[in-house]
């Protein structure tokens, strides 16, 4: 090879290999950035995703990375990522189920499950109309194993459409149908039953909007258009929490749709006709019911006197909400421990976080030190072997040992768990199923 034909050769190969060079080193760093993502989940006890999820065959990946940049939560989350050329669920607790990465893989190597071998996902029986085994007994939403905001808006108004066409709906003196729970499905489901004038009854044991309410400020929402009855086409792609629920609030008002705030359902019996449906407040009786309760369950109450007050809430949403207030956080989980920390980081807040148990055994080592070191601050009254006895507009009572503890108080947050829908379904004679990992 002459020297003018090898310098032409190395005209081209040079910017190949640093093409090459630049592709391996961003390879390198994106890996180095999944595998941190993966281990954190694992150090934080992360690893469980909470209902449908993908499954990767590994032999058939190619390590496209579509799955990856078809994910609609990775833009606020690791979900998916490159691991040795695989993808891989590096971030399972991120993952919502959207399916996206099983539609576009171009190998066919991914399947959406539900559950896994160490977590179980209870799934009802559900007939493609919505009834559940028991006749009159529908299912629509996340409940039934279908997550995400326009399915389960879908599948309101598609129950609603079946409810529609049982025998016995118009007729007699009770209502035609009960709603338990005004999330997507069965906020859907309502504005239907208005439309078409059923003699309904909303019933949501918290506020409008379901999960949707509980996600974190300002949370991104990926959703898709559908159709609403009363309201027409919704467009929405992309969009915050507060302007869904804005949008929903807003519906409401126009729509005169009236929905049982507070109010939440313990017991559905059959009876001659239909049901008889009893609530925290009230029986009522009923042709059909509804359930699009979706899969949070129930908050663990405290049962004491004054819970039922607006500023006793079960969930922290914002931590900024609470500046410069006087707060109590209750529970001795991870939750309550990540709830506390966070409301004392916020400027002008006083804190105590009250738990029955003598030491916060059950949470996570990272949390446990955060609390020391909040306390230690002084920014923390931790009050161990402790129970809440009152609730009133500006004090709480705690019992500790023999002493009664009196502290200004502007809100309560109460992290003690959740009831989950799984005993109530079995109760109303639901068939469930425990699914470990199969779609
Ligand atoms: C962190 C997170 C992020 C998400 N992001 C997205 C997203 O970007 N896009 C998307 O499409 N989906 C998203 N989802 C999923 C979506 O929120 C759910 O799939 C959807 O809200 C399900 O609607 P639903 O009506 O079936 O149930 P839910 O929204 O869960 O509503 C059920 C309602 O029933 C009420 N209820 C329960 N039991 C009773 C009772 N006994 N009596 C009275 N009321 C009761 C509850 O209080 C609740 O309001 C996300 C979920 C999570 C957890
Ligand atoms: S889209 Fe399919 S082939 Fe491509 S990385 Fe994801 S799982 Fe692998």
């Amino acid at each position: 090879m002459s020297l003018s034909m090898f310098a032409d050769v190395w005209v081209y190969l040079l910017p190949l290999l640093g093409f090459w060079a630049v592709y391996v080193g961003s390879r390198a760093r994106v890996q180095k950035k999944n595998l941190a993502a993966l281990n954190e989940s694992i150090e934080t006890g992360m690893t469980e995703p909470a209902s449908l999820h993908p499954v990767i065959n590994t032999n058939r990946c190619l390590g496209c990375g579509s799955c990856v940049a078809a994910c609609p939560e990775q833009a606020g989350h690791n979900v998916l990522g490159l691991i040795a050329g695989k993808s891989t669920l590096v971030g399972p607790s991120f993952c919502i189920g959207h399916g996206a990465c099983a539609a576009v893989c171009p190998q066919d190597a991914i399947t959406l499950v539900f559950g896994t071998a160490k977590r179980g996902v209870d799934i009802p029986q559900v007939k493609p109309d919505f009834e559940s085994n028991v006749p009159g007994l529908f299912i629509a939403g996340e409940l039934g194993g279908m997550g995400l905001i326009r399915n389960a808006i879908v599948q309101g108004c598609q129950a609603l459409d079946s409810i529609r066409k049982l025998d016995g709906i118009g007729k007699g003196d009770g209502l035609d149908l009960v709603i338990v729970g005004a999330g997507p499905a069965g906020f859907a489901a309502s504005l239907g039953a208005l439309q078409h004038k059923l003699r309904c009854v909303t019933v949501e044991q918290d506020s409008l909007g379901g999960t949707v309410a509980n996600f974190p400020r300002g949370k991104l929402v990926m959703t898709a258009p559908v159709d609403i009855p009363l309201l027409g086409k919704v467009n929405f792609r992309e969009t915050t929490k507060e302007i869904l629920i804005e949008f929903w609030q807003a519906a409401e008002k126009k729509t005169g749709l009236k929905i049982n705030y507070r109010e939440r359902v313990e017991k559905i019996d059959k009876t001659a006709e239909g049901f008889r449906v009893k609530t925290d407040r009230q029986t009522y009786e009923t042709r059909a019911v509804l359930l699009s309760l979706g899969r949070r369950g129930t908050p663990r109450k405290l049962g004491v006197p004054g819970e039922e007050q607006t500023k006793v809430v079960y969930k922290l949403i914002d931590p900024q909400e609470y500046r410069g207030k006087k707060v109590l956080v209750v529970g001795g989980g991870d939750s309550a421990l990540e709830a506390a920390t966070s409301i004392a980081d916020e400027p002008g807040t006083t804190v105590a976080i009250s738990y029955r148990s003598d030491a916060f055994s059950r949470a996570k080592q990272k949390n446990r030190q955060r609390i020391e070191e909040t306390s230690e601050e002084g920014r923390l009254q931790v009050l161990l072997s402790s129970t809440v006895k009152k609730i009133s507009t500006d004090k709480v009572e705690i019992n500790q040992g023999d002493l009664t503890l009196t502290l200004e108080n502007d809100a309560v947050i109460v992290c003690a768990g959740g009831i989950l829908p799984t005993p109530f379904l079995r109760d109303c004679g639901i068939l469930v199923e425990t699914k470990h990992g199969t779609p």
